[in-house]
Parts: C-alpha cells; structure tokens; sequence
C-alpha cells in the first residue's frame, strides 16, 4: 500500500483563470520571482487568454510547439534555454494547454531542480528532489494530467515512451476554466475526451483493484455518458463537466487494460497521436470490452464523429512486428485484463489481425 499525493488546491469555474493574479500575489505557498508561463503554440495565434497571464518584465512567456507529443529532447532545450535567459530557476512555472503541454511543465519542473537529463528520469520514483512550484491550466479535458502523477516523454534515441512517474511530477495547484476548451476543434475534443472514458473503463475491467479508484472511475464514466450522449458535447455545461471527468480520471489513475497498450504502439511505431490512438485501438476490441464498445460508438454517434477507417490494410508486416513488439511490453495493463498468460492470448497472429481490423 502507497500513500497517494493529489493537487494540494484548485480553482474551478468559468472565467478561473482571470483569478491567477491573486493566486500569483496573495497565496501565501507562492515563491517569489519570475513566473515562466508555458502555454501552447495555438494560443501564439488565438491570443486572448494570454491577456489574462499577469505578466511583469522578470517572468517569461514560451510557447509550446504540440505538433508532436512531448520528447526528452523538447524537454532539455526548454530547460536550458529558460536555464541560460534567467541565469537561474524560475519560482513558478505556469503550464497551459493540453496534455502535451502540461506534460512539458511538469518535466522542464522537475528538471530544473534536480538537474541531468530528462531522460535521466524515466520510470518510477526517479526524482530526487521537488520541482519548480507549479501551476497548471487545462486548455484541453480528457488526459487527467492535471492530476495525475506522471508527464509523459518520448526518447526518441531509444524509442522509449516512458513518464517520469513520480509524486514530484504533481501539480502544487490548478486553475481549471472551462471557458478555455471553447476553442478546441470538435474531433480533438472528442479524441481526447475519450481518454478519460477508457482510462476509467479499463480500470473498472481490470483485476487489480482499489476502492477509491473504482469510485473516481464510475463517477467520471457517468459524467462521460452525460457529456457525449445527451446533448451537444462543447456546450457549456458539457465543457465542465468533462473538465470534472478528466480531473477524476487523473486522480484514479488506476492500471489500465487492452486499449492503452494497443494505442502505445500505434504512437510509437506510426506517430498516431494519444487521444486518436486510443480511439482506434478500441475499434477491433468489442469481444474484450462489449458494452463499452457499444457506448463509445453510440457517443461518437450521438457527436457526429467520424472516426478514420482502413489504417489496417495499409500496414506492412514490418510495421506490424514493430506494432506487436511496442505493444507487448505493456505487461502490467496486459496482465490487469487478461492475467498472467496475456502472451499465450495476445499471440503475434491475434495482435496482427487487431491491428489490421483497425
Ligand atoms: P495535446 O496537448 O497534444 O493537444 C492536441 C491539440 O489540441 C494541439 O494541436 C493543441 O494545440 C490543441 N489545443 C489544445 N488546447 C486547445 C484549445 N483550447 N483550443 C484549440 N486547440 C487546442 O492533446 P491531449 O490529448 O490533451 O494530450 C496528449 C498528450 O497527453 C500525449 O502526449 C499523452 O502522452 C499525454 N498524456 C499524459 C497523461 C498523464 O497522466 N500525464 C495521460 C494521458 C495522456
Ligand atoms: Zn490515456
């Protein structure tokens, strides 16, 4: 047993994020010195949230290029590029943006204090020392990073995907302004949504289990069934809820199951982004997960989303040994749905015909 750090204080609500200025001055936790705000690269063009980021000549805005899913390398030249233009730490990092982005603040946080690579800190309980005092704002639901304790980083030298899995990697707090996903193109929302929905689901199907996450979990597919079944899934009220559902699905963060792995692969062997992957990993899976199945289908429905077909006949059989091998090494979700013999299951001719109905 293990105790279990959370978020030590949030603000929740429209408009939040015009609150931060008072979390900045008057918080009595806040260090003092230059504020680092790291904010995604779509709002380097949408800027009107950036006028609520109380800026002053010591604190610095950096943009987050999201094209990509975050990578040790983008981690260390943010780290030393912000390193070299302060000649020191910063006292607050302030992450805003999706699950990229969030992920980049915990990491170049974590870095700048306990020094090395980020690569250095790949795994679990790698983190010696508290990071950055940080912040972070949500401009995206559905990764539960926000609260969860780890960011997720790709070495692409090793081809390892890997988070710096540590109470370190933490928010110490979060402003969470549903205003902030008005903006986020329909299918981005509904792919990343989703991946609270099956974080949850895979949890609730898997063998190891844990009261208190098993009640985030249910409370957080509820709050999915809410958002992506009745009504339009963008409106107001369905912004917060979903931002509620995310915020539990981090907290739970409990083992996952069959999707997860499968969704690895696709964005490591093809480059397919998290929230898409997970989407098209559920595709094949309705022996393993039937009622889910048909829910997901019945909310992308009830969404008029459409999700892409035929990826399978497209790939060679290289690409598929590459998609069992980064597949297969997710032993502990693998092992949480189907038990110890998951290898006797998931053979390489069934992983094939997964892959190829997708
Ligand atoms: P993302 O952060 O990659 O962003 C996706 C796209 O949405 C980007 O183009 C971005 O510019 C855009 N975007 C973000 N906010 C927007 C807004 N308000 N309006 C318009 N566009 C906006 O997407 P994501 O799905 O939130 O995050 C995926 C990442 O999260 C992956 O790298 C994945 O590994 C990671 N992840 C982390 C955890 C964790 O616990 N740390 C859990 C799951 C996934
Ligand atoms: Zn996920």
């Amino acid at each position: 047993m293990k105790a279990i750090r959370n978020v030590a204080s949030y603000l929740f609500g429209a408009g939040a994020l015009g609150r931060l200025e008072e979390v900045l001055r008057t918080d009595p936790r806040m260090p003092a010195g230059p504020v680092v705000y790291l904010v995604d690269h779509f709002f380097a063009v949408h800027t009107a949230p950036l006028d609520k980021l109380p800026r002053r000549p010591m604190d610095r805005l950096v943009f987050i290029d999201t094209t990509h899913e975050p990578s040790t390398g983008q981690v260390d030249q943010v780290a030393a590029g912000l390193r070299s233009d302060l000649g020191g730490l910063p006292a607050v990092i302030v992450g805003m943006g999706g699950g990229a982005t969030l992920d980049m603040a915990k990491a170049v946080s974590n870095l700048l204090t306990n020094g090395g690579q980020a690569s250095d800190y790949q795994g679990w309980d790698l983190v010696k020392v508290p990071g950055v005092y940080k912040i972070g704002v949500p401009t995206l639901s559905g990764t539960g990073s926000e609260t969860s304790r780890t960011c997720v980083l790709t070495n692409y030298e090793t081809g390892v995907k890997l988070g710096m899995n540590s109470d370190h990697s933490v928010f110490d707090q979060l402003i969470l302004d549903p205003e902030l996903t008005a903006t986020v193109p329909r299918e981005q929302y509904f792919h990343t949504g989703l991946d609270t929905y099956f974080h949850c689901m895979e949890t609730l199907n898997g063998r190891t289990r844990n009261g208190i996450v098993d009640a985030y979990s249910e409370k957080a597919i509820e709050l999915c069934r809410q958002v992506f079944l009745q009504g339009d899934m963008q409106d107001r009220a369905s912004r917060e809820k979903l931002m509620i559902a995310s915020l539990m699905g981090g907290a739970a963060a409990g083992n996952t199951g069959l999707v997860h792995p499968l969704s690895a692969g696709l964005s490591v062997v093809l480059g397919v982004h998290h929230g898409l992957a997970n989407c098209l990993a559920m595709g094949p899976l309705a022996e393993y997960y039937p009622a889910e199945h048909a829910e997901f289908t019945a909310m992308a429905r009830a969404q008029g989303v459409v999700l892409p077909t035929g990826l399978g006949a497209k790939l060679s059989e290289e690409q598929i040994a590459k998609l069992y091998a980064s597949c297969i090494v997710h032993e502990k979700p693998l092992s949480n749905h189907l038990g110890d013999d998951f290898k006797a299951i998931l053979t390489p001719a069934k992983m094939a015909a997964l892959f190829r109905a997708m």
